[in-house]
């Protein structure tokens, strides 16, 4: 094999969607982040994805600024020992930051060696286990009725897997008055939310039928003895799984969920890395792995962790909000088919001008996810068209979530 050297690493920054609600709250301003690694063969490049949309920049200077000068002139065939080099190089590891833009680098790898090969990078992987991954949609509504009529929406397009949700995230029960003087800010009932989802639970579950599959998304938004009761009031409506029940600090709660119910439980979502999922894994305490890829370091840790869950039972569900970059959606995608214990893959969908922006998105037809055969990840930029919607700087309004009474709580 001739060689084949790093030539260049640079990260691209681009927001096509999304608008700030005020002056300076960037909020819903997705701010993708994606890396490109050209190699000594001219017009061979690959992408990856380091979208950390809450603190961008600091992912840029750590790809442009340390990564780029490790990483020049190295085997770009290496991707095992580069992304152990790349892991180490800073002496302290596992943050978000830096795990995303080592991922960027990772998942680039994997692109260029799929096109070396002139395989797509499921074909890497072992090839497929099915020919697409079945997606879930997300339904929401202020009140029971807007979910089922939002939900059979989603059912009537071909869905069968949707997660529904009243609204929002820590749902809209009226707040308690808080003290004189409380903070602005974004403010939720955890009781009221609570309850409100049992409610729809029941609605949905008497209006619908047992047929479709639902989903729900706590979001972190209980305190661990509240959430262990949610779990158990939702059984009888036999959810596909519950996500994010519980923050990472209190992870050793799932051990009394199981103790009381068996709604199937999805977890992962924040974290970083090993230490945080090994425990509920080899304890079978979950059922689905949610992690968000990039932000546990890429492709190369992400094919690890799915054989690892596979040893205990437990699927893959991997993140995928409209904060992963289409080319972080394409390796999720090219991860479920050519994983037996794939379970289900959140779908956020791409606007005309992500498509546009990013050619060779994964395809969705009929509830299913389909990667692209090209060699490597299939997936391309037009890095003129890109720049044309520069990534907005603001102070994050909807991580500062708080108590009826003030208190900070996890968003
Ligand atoms: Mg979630």
């Amino acid at each position: 094999m001739s060689e084949l050297t790093i030539r260049d690493v640079r990260a691209i920054m681009t927001s096509p969607t999304g608008t700030a609600l005020s002056p300076g709250d960037g909020s819903l301003q997705k701010r993708l982040i994606v890396v490109k690694i050209e190699t000594s063969e001219p017009g061979l490049y690959g992408l990856g994805c380091a979208t950390f949309t809450q603190r961008a920049n600091a992912v840029r200077v750590i790809i442009d600024e340390f990564l780029k000068p490790l990483l020049v002139g190295r085997d770009a065939h290496r991707i095992e020992d580069i992304w152990q080099l790349v892991h180490h190089n800073a002496y302290w590891r596992s943050g978000p930051a830096e795990n995303n833009a080592m991922s960027g680098v990772d998942q680039a790898l994997w692109d260029i060696k799929g096109k070396v090969a002139g395989l797509p990078v499921y074909q890497l992987l072992g090839g497929k286990c099915r020919e697409a991954a079945a997606v879930y949609r997300h339904a929401g509504g202020a009140t029971p009725q807007a979910v089922e009529d939002d939900l059979r929406r989603y059912m009537e397009a071909g869905y069968r897997y949707v997660r529904v949700q009243m609204g929002g995230y820590g749902g809209n029960a009226s707040l308690p008055t808080p003290p004189a003087g409380a903070v602005a800010g974004d403010y939720f009932d955890p009781h009221g939310y609570a309850l409100g989802a049992v409610e729809m639970f029941a609605h949905l579950r008497d209006k619908v039928g047992f047929g479709i599959e639902l989903l729900h998304d706590v979001h972190e938004r209980l305190v661990p003895i509240e959430g262990v009761r949610l779990a158990k009031e939702l059984e009888p409506y036999r959810l596909f799984f519950l996500e994010d029940l519980l923050p990472p600090e209190h992870v050793e709660w799932f051990a009394m969920v199981r103790q009381v119910c068996t709604t199937p439980l999805a977890m992962g979502e924040l974290f970083n890395n090993p230490q945080e999922w090994k425990m509920l894994i080899t304890n079978r305490l979950i059922d689905f792995i949610r992690c968000h890829i990039s932000t546990i370091g890429g492709l190369t840790p992400a094919r690890k962790l799915a054989v690892f869950c596979e040893q205990f039972g437990v699927r893959t569900a991997w993140h995928g909000p409209g904060d992963v970059s289409p080319v972080g959606h394409a390796v999720n995608v090219h991860l479920d088919v050519a994983s037996p214990n794939f379970g289900i893959q959140e779908w956020a969908g791409f606007s005309d001008l992500e498509q546009e922006i990013f050619p060779g998105c994964p395809e969705l037809r009929d509830g299913y996810a389909y990667p692209n055969d090209k060699p490597g990840l299939g997936i391309d930029i037009d890095e003129k068209l890109a720049a044309r919607f520069p990534c907005p700087d603001g102070v994050l309004g909807w991580t500062q979530t708080r108590y009826p009474d003030g208190t900070l709580f996890s968003p």
